[in-house]
This record gives C-alpha cells, sequence and structure tokens, in this order.
C-alpha cells in the first residue's frame, strides 16, 4: 500500500494537469493520492474523476499558506467542504495576496534590470488558480536569464533575495480551526524543512494539536534522517499522527518524486478516522459536498 499525500498539479506551481497527476500515480504503483495544491481546490474535481477511472484513492487537499508568529508555515487541509464559505473567503484572501504582490516583484526586478511582464508570467503560470514566485522562475526561464527555479530562488526570489516581496498568509491557529468547521482535519506541512527544529517545537506543536491540528509531515525530502526520526518520536509523544509524502511539482521542483516518501497505512487509517469525526462534527465535509 503506497500513500502519498502531498502533490501539486499545474493549478498551482506544479506542471501535470490533475488528470495527468492521477495517471501518473497509477503508472508508478500509488495507491492513493492527495492533491495538495497551494490555497485551491480547483484541481479536485478533474483529480478525483481520473482517480475513479484509474481505481486509485484521491484525497481531495489543500496547502493552504498560513503564518504563524511571524513564519510562513504550510498548513495540508484534507478532506474539508470548499463550499463553506469561511473557508472559501480566506482562501480567496490569499490568492488575492498572490495576484498583488506579482506586480511589486516585477518592479524589483525591473530594478535590477531584468524585464518580465505580467504576461509572461501568466503565459508561464498557464492554468494554475494560484500563481507564485515558481512561475516569475518559469518566466525567467523562458527568458534565458535563470538555468532553472532553484537558480531563480537563490538569486532573485528566496525571502531575503532582491526580488522578493512578502504576501498575505492566513493565521494558522484560525485556520486550523476553520479546516475543522469545513469537516476536514489539518497535519503541518514540512515542519522544519526551511528553518530546522527552531521553527516549531514539541512545545509549539503541542500548542498547535490543542487547536486542533491531528498531525505532522515527517517524512519529507526537506528533512534529514535525523529530524525525520526525531519528529515521529515527537508525533508519537504528543498523539499527532506522522505523515509522509513527496510534495511532488512535476518537473517544476528536482529530487521529489511521487512516492519518494509515503504515509504508513496506520497513519492514514487515523487520519481518515479523524476526517470522519470531523465531518460528523461540523455537519459537513468534502464526501458530502462532492
Ligand atoms: P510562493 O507560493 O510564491 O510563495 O512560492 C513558494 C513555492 O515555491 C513553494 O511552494 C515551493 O514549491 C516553491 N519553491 C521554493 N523554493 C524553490 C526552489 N528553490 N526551487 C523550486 N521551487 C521552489
Ligand atoms: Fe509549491
Ligand atoms: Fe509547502
Ligand atoms: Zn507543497
Amino acid at each position: 500500500m503506497r500513500i502519498d499525500l502531498h502533490t501539486h498539479s499545474d493549478r498551482s506551481d506544479g506542471t501535470d494537469h490533475p488528470r495527468d497527476l492521477v495517471a501518473y500515480a497509477h503508472t508508478v504503483g500509488i495507491d492513493v493520492l492527495a492533491i495538495t495544491d497551494h490555497d485551491t481546490t480547483v484541481g479536485w474535481a478533474d483529480a478525483l474523476q481520473a482517480a475513479a477511472g484509474a481505481g486509485i484513492g484521491l484525497v481531495p487537499g489543500i496547502e493552504i499558506s498560513c503564518e504563524h508568529r511571524g513564519m510562513g508555515m504550510h498548513l495540508l487541509a484534507y478532506l474539508p467542504d470548499p463550499t463553506y464559505e469561511p473557508l472559501r473567503a480566506e482562501l480567496r484572501r490569499v490568492l488575492d495576496g498572490r495576484a498583488s504582490r506579482l506586480p511589486a516583484t516585477l518592479e524589483l526586478l525591473r530594478d535590477l534590470g531584468i524585464d518580465i511582464t505580467p504576461a509572461d508570467v501568466h503565459a508561464a503560470a498557464g492554468p494554475a488558480e494560484a500563481t507564485g514566485r515558481p512561475h516569475v522562475a518559469d518566466a525567467m526561464i523562458a527568458k534565458g536569464i535563470v538555468a532553472n527555479r532553484d537558480q531563480a530562488f537563490a538569486r532573485y526570489l528566496s525571502a531575503g533575495r532582491p526580488a522578493y516581496v512578502q504576501r498575505y498568509a492566513a493565521d494558522l491557529v484560525s485556520m486550523i480551526g476553520v479546516v475543522a468547521d469545513a469537516g476536514g482535519v489539518t497535519v503541518l506541512a514540512h515542519p522544519w524543512a526551511r528553518r530546522g527544529p527552531s521553527a516549531v517545537d514539541s512545545d509549539a506543536l503541542a500548542a498547535l494539536r490543542d487547536h486542533g491540528l491531528i498531525g505532522l509531515e515527517a517524512d519529507h525530502q526537506g528533512h534529514d534522517p535525523q529530524m525525520r526520526a526525531a519528529l515521529h518520536g515527537i508525533a508519537a509523544d504528543l498523539g499527532l499522527i506522522a505523515t509522509g509524502s513527496s510534495d511532488y511539482h512535476g518537473s517544476g521542483k528536482l529530487d521529489c518524486n511521487l512516492g519518494c516518501n509515503t504515509t504508513a497505512p496506520d497513519q492514514f487509517d487515523r487520519l481518515l478516522d479523524a476526517a470522519r469525526a470531523a465531518a460528523a462534527k461540523a455537519g459537513r465535509g468534502a464526501e458530502a459536498a462532492l
């Protein structure tokens, strides 16, 4: 049983159509796949339809851009009712923040002598609902300014680099509650990937659990073996579910092919049980809505 609970399609910054993402998952022997585009659910319908045809399990999810104690964090939301208005409103705010950041980013690039237009970025973004820095990077690649996304981030787009612009992100604790009210469950994505263990320690994770977080993503390409082991230990101590996933982005990100990390079936069963309980309590959820 191979379960991959964090992947992106071209509706955000992945490169595969949701249908192709599911077909590829089937090809490489994934039994259960979650589609978790950044801040949008627009890929769900195509992915669900393709999964039904291919006979694999599809967990509809979202990777939500959040902020906690002044730090950006990504929250994986599984099986929420996508029509729940408070959730929709907050995702809209985040998507608006992505759109309004773009002109500021392009202006900073122009100051550096790099001419990328909004049309260049929109051409690179194609069908994406959630546009972001990876699409700016793709536009720069198309113009021969950088060789790949990594280079664009390292030179220009990462925090601290000259074309970085902050954008709106949802409050993490509030969002954990909104997803629960939508009948879904939340797992903290790659908790230590960018800033290491100091970003969110065991006490902080315990506090988030008390706010309703049900799990953390322990096995992720951004975590070394020691971090993975430590996160599994913390999850066990705190009664949190520990997941593993690829964070696949198609050809947009290297070294994270589908199934490179997977979630243990017993952990997935706990996630589904928690989602059922959340849906019963909220009186709504993805299953009822879809
Ligand atoms: P944004 O959504 O605009 O804040 O950009 C963040 C996204 O960029 C993340 O979801 C990552 O998938 C992607 N990303 C971050 N660093 C890199 C990198 N070095 N190479 C490729 N993609 C990256
Ligand atoms: Fe991404
Ligand atoms: Fe992420
Ligand atoms: Zn991701």
